[in-house]
């Protein structure tokens, strides 16, 4: 049963970036009945990781980032996390392409456009690595026309930036996916807020940071919102935190037994970023390369096109960097706020057995813009320094999850985790979404994740299943299994969308 009261809606999304904004849109479109509010911190939506700028916009079907695709032991390369990531964003691509038909966003090109994706290596070892992968990868239908070359020419006809000035005497390879896309993320938030502002139920409040989360008597939720100096409360059904860096100290207010134990580890990023069109235009690809040992997944280095709010630029990076905030806009206390006695042993845990990624963070803090810009060399050997300047990217917090220790002495252990995940309550009431990655793609297959875990019941033919049906066509079908689906959803979402096909 709705609720018409302001006081009392039925869903309180907590952020205005592209994960609530992507629910809300789901849930509104399965029961437009439903009345939805978000409060934002900031002055309006898309200002965190969301932002253009703040992400790499890639349209992440795991075609060209190698740290999906580990080589096992014998040489063989493992495409199965590839795979997941790659399906995930055909769930999205669904979305989208719903949303396009039935008028809600004008035009795809505001915010998604082909964009080839690949990945390049140099030096023997990597090129039997990418060979090897490229075998595995080709032979899936998910992955139908993935091409491969090792011959210097083909590659620079694909990217010429990455060869011209590259000494000839190392043996090179890429591959490339021509249905690769690249994705302002801050336009399609927007777009899809515009769309929810014009529904009868739904609601925004900006300049709103949610402080408090309290259980009521009733099971329902007490959101105490800090607006213009002064404190107000409303009840809600259900809550999503979705609060990017914000939701883990959110998470913490709840006192849910589910989140004891989780904490947060910051990494932040600086990209090189070149608006000179006469060197853009020459790179319309992403390309991907090898990510330097013990670094975190998430700063493989990469010379991206970007096409953010219309204008095509470049951007390479990111640098990674260690800040106490949690958000770009945090407090430089984030960190410390966050520790209690339930994380601060799953957080030492994770800092002893990864020295590695420690070492790594604080060697890339302490690198001069001139090794910065040498980094970038190594890809666009004949790049200008004049012609890139540096840029802050988003703030990521990845996940320190709790568990107990393996072996005869039990202890609560940590582990650091580089996906996502979703902790929930345990009558499904509250939802936080950890970590960032592979990021704003997968808000659709996020999004169904919280509609399946916390409305599973609403799952039926005579209720919410046809409408999902209607949204995501192979919702309930594995494309990683299903071929002909797989082909038929990728024509019809690429004809939608204005994208490359193959
Ligand atoms: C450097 C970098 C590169 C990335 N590259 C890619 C990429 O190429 N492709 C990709 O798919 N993903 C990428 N990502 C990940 C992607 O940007 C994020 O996964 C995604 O934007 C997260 O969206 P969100 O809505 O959860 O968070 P956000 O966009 O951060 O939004 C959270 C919102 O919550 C608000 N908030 C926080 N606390 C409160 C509170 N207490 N009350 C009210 N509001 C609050 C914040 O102000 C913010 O607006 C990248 C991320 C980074 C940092």
């Amino acid at each position: 049963m709705s609720s018409s009261n302001p006081d009392r809606p039925d869903i309180v999304l907590i952020g205005a970036g592209i994960m609530s904004a992507t629910l809300g849109t789901v849930l509104q479109e399965l029961e437009s009945s439903l009345t939805i509010t978000m409060f934002e911190t900031l002055h309006d939506c898309a200002q965190e990781s969301s932002d253009g700028w703040n992400n790499a916009g890639t349209g992440h079907a795991a075609n060209c980032e190698l740290n999906y695709t580990p080589q096992r032991e014998d040489g063989s390369v493992d495409i199965s996390k590839a795979l997941e990531v790659n399906t995930e964003f055909d769930l999205s691509r669904q979305l989208w392409s719903f949303l396009v038909r039935k008028g809600a966003i004008p035009d795809p090109s505001a915010f998604i456009n082909s964009c080839p994706h690949m990945s390049f290596v140099w030096g023997k070892a990597n090129v039997a690595f990418l060979h090897a992968r490229f075998k595995e990868m080709s032979a899936h239908h998910c992955y139908k026309g993935m091409e491969y070359a090792e011959d210097r020419s083909t590659i620079a006809g694909w990217a010429p930036l990455i060869m011209d000035g590259r000494d000839d005497s190392e043996p090179v390879a890429a591959t490339r996916m021509i249905t690769g896309t690249d994705v302002d993320y801050g336009t399609l938030t927007h777009l899809l807020l515009q769309n929810l502002q014009a529904q009868s139920g739904f609601e925004v409040h900006y300049d709103s940071k949610v402080i408090g989360l309290d259980r009521e008597a009733d099971g329902r939720w007490r959101v105490t919102v800090q607006q213009g100096g002064r404190n107000h409360s409303v009840s809600a059904r259900f809550v999503f935190i979705g609060a990017g860096g914000g939701s883990l100290p959110l998470l913490q207010k709840s006192n849910i037994p589910e989140g004891k134990g989780y904490g947060g580890f910051p990494i932040s990023g600086i990209w090189l970023r070149c608006d000179n069109l006469s060197v853009a235009q020459h790179h319309n690809v992403k390309v991907y390369g090898k990510a330097a040992s013990g670094s975190p997944p998430m700063s493989v280095p990469h010379l991206d096109a970007r096409i953010v709010n219309g204008q095509h630029s470049l951007l390479f990076g990111p640098y990674a960097g260690f800040s106490t905030r949690f958000l770009k806009h945090g407090e430089l206390t984030d960190l410390f706020d966050s520790l209690s006695i339930h994380n601060l042993i799953p957080l030492l845990d994770v800092a002893r057995d990864n020295m590695k990624l420690s070492e790594y963070l604080v060697g890339q803090v302490l690198q001069s813009a001139s090794h910065q810009f040498d980094t970038l060399k190594q890809f666009f050997p004949n790049a200008v320094r004049r012609d890139w300047r540096e840029a802050v990217a988003g703030q990521r917090v990845q996940t320190i999850k709790p568990h107990e220790s393996a072996g005869w002495f039990k202890h609560e252990a940590g582990e650091l985790e580089f996906g996502t995940e979703l902790v929930s309550a345990a009558d499904k009431s509250i939802v936080a979404l950890l970590g960032a990655s592979p990021g704003a793609s997968t808000a659709a297959f996020i999004a169904l994740s919280v509609v399946q875990k916390c409305f599973g019941d609403r799952l039926t033919e005579d209720a919410w299943l046809p409408r999902m049906k209607a949204m995501i066509p192979t919702f309930g079908i594995d494309l990683k299994l299903d071929s002909e689906a797989c082909r038929k959803v990728r024509a019809e979402t690429a004809t939608a969308l204005k994208i490359q096909n193959v």
